[in-house]
């Protein structure tokens, strides 16, 4: 962790994963309390990547933990402090990890001693290196009665001692004898010509005690792990050759493995009853603040059982800090400096030349970007972050969608400029009825040419273009349902139920962020200029829809459709 510090002349910083990884450690949650928590939300909450050192510094023990060592006897001090700290949180009980700790203290000790005894001028990183190799060696023996009751001893320990029955697990070849690693610096060539002990004596030390081990016992299990990975070696012990074949012992060879049976899956579903029904009868309350969005009614049409999950009951993913940019915050981000952009000209005419100039106003699109990205990036709105690596690349990517659009709108030019990121909050009646509490946020409207145009900007993958050849097509769950249209739909639709206007339906789609957007949908390889032709049928369809939603007899089950399941954050409890 250390190491991970990265000092400019203002500022110093630590990466916040290795920070974020010891926070979350038990024994050091154990010490700091709610230091901790209060610093890893802190963390968390600002998204913070390079965290400030200062801000590191919280009570006694994190104070410590986050000390910065320059020197060799600095870096044996600080060590030797933690230990002591953490002696006071972990509980008598904790038998194994005071034992730890105990031999931890005592290799601290020992290093000290050690270059006390020789002064040299060792580096900080000298000094972790020989601690870590120190640490390594060290065995922790397991403590019992010797007269009684099962042993678990290691070879060299049953010399002398003889046993009825001798059970070695790990009877694999680089255990049995144990590999050995080399730590000196005498070649094996000059050991063997000068008779110093070479890895062979070694073996030949392994070798004695298993045989004699096996002289006066009367059953010997002799277990092994044949389970091939990459961190231990899965052939059997050399010994046991030599007893099957060189010396032809008889031997009972078993195989035994865990019978894994797959539970079967029972389809899981939930009937609109007791709670869930008043949870969901909130989105037919009009003093609720319960609404459907475009995207619970797309959840809905995926899996009926994923809506359930995550607005009715109201679970969502984890959020885990990451400095890989999720879709999501890309879009908005994108639609953020859009909205910008164009918020100075509300009802104004936007022409060529206006948006030529716009385009030449780099110092704005730029500051219009460093705000955005500081609010859904950063999480620390209104601050000015400097961006660097990865945001600043980020940040390149988002400029050239933000420009390939302000080029496509110049080619449409003129238009008036109604709104963005317009919030609608409305009801749709049900021919039951029923009245569904709604609210879109449209990104943009315009007019041009006596139409008003709703358009959705998407900078990600539009799952099947804008195409389609069947209404159904839009409510039937399937990963390549055309969302994308039944959304804009929507907006349309409340749009006209609200301003009595006819509506162009419009997608900003980057297929390749060198093109420019696709907009048109076509339907039935009609192009739509109004929503007026396809509103009748669409809306039939989107009622039936909401109706089989709020209907008590069909209850919430799983998408038949298990493509859709690939990324459902649901997946786990719904065992799919
Ligand atoms: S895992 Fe599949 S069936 Fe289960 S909730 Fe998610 S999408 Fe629905």
């Amino acid at each position: 962790m250390q190491k991970a510090v990265r000092r400019s002349k203002q500022t110093e910083t630590i990466y916040y994963k290795p920070v974020l990884a010891l926070l979350r450690q038990p024994y050091v949650q154990m010490a700091a309390g709610k230091e901790a928590t209060e610093l890893k939300a802190e963390i968390e909450d600002k998204n913070l990547f390079q965290v400030p050192t200062e801000l590191l510094h919280k009570g006694e023990f994190l104070t410590l933990l986050f000390s910065n060592c320059t020197t060799a006897d600095g870096a044996i001090d600080y060590f030797s402090e933690l230990a002591h700290l953490l002696e006071n949180v972990i509980p008598p009980e904790n038998k194994l990890d005071r034992e730890f700790l105990f031999y931890y203290k005592k290799s601290v000790n020992l290093l000290r001693l050690n270059l006390e005894e020789m002064p040299m001028d060792l580096q900080v990183e000298t000094v972790y290196k020989l601690l870590r190799q120190l640490v390594g060696s060290v065995r922790i023996p397991f403590e019992g009665e010797p007269l009684a009751g099962l042993q678990v001893m290691g070879m060299l320990e049953t010399r002398l001692l003889d046993f009825d029955t001798v059970i070695i697990p790990s009877f694999n070849d680089d255990m049995l004898p144990r590999k050995q690693r080399n730590n000196s610096l005498i070649p094996y060539g000059i050991r063997k010509v000068f008779g110093l002990p070479t890895y062979e004596d070694s073996d030949a030390v392994f070798s004695y005690n298993f045989y004699r081990l096996l002289h006066r016992a009367k059953t010997v299990y002799l277990i092994y792990d044949s389970r091939n990975n990459k961190v231990k070696n899965s052939e059997i012990s050399r010994f046991y050759n030599q007893l099957k074949y060189l010396y032809q012992v008889p031997m009972e060879e078993r195989t035994v493995a865990f019978e894994i049976e797959s539970r079967k899956k029972e389809p899981l579903s939930v009937p609109k009853q007791g709670e869930v029904r008043e949870k969901l009868l909130q989105y037919l309350n009009l003093n609720s603040n319960k609404m459907l969005s475009a995207s619970s009614i797309n959840d809905y049409i995926n899996c009926p059982l994923s809506f359930y999950f995550g607005r009715v009951l109201g679970l969502s993913e984890q959020d885990e800090m990451s400095e890989m940019m999720e879709a999501n915050t890309f879009g908005s981000i994108f639609h953020e400096v859009m909205q910008d952009i164009y918020k100075p000209y509300k009802n104004e005419i936007i022409t060529k030349v206006l948006l030529s100039e716009i385009i030449k106003n780099d110092y704005k699109i730029e500051s219009c970007l460093m705000s955005a990205f500081a609010k859904h990036y950063f999480k620390r709105a209104n601050e000015k972050i400097e961006m660097t690596g990865y945001s600043l690349l980020m940040a390149r990517i988002i400029k050239k969608y933000v420009l390939k659009t302000l080029h496509f709108d110049k080619q449409r030019a003129p238009f008036t400029f109604l709104e963005g990121e317009q919030n609608i909050l409305t009801q749709i009646s049900l021919p039951n009825g029923q009245k569904v509490n709604v609210k879109v946020i449209i990104d943009r409207v315009d007019e041009k040419d006596g139409l008003v145009h709703i358009i959705d900007y998407k900078t990600g993958k539009v799952t099947k273009g804008l195409t389609f050849d069947d209404m159904a097509e839009l409510f039937t769950a399937s990963p390549q349902r055309p969302k994308e249209i039944m959304q804009t739909f929507l907006y349309s639709m409340i749009y006209t139920q609200q301003y009595k206007k006819e509506i162009c339906p419009n997608v900003y789609s980057f297929k390749q962020l060198k093109d420019l957007p696709d907009i048109s949908f076509s339907y039935q390889k009609e192009e739509i200029l109004k929503y007026s032709t396809v509103a009748e049928e669409y809306e039939r369809l989107l009622k039936s829809c909401l109706e089989k939603l709020f209907d008590k007899s069909v209850p919430f089950t799983q998408t038949e459709d298990v493509e859709n399941c690939k990324y459902c954050p649901f997946i786990k409890i719904c065992r799919r």
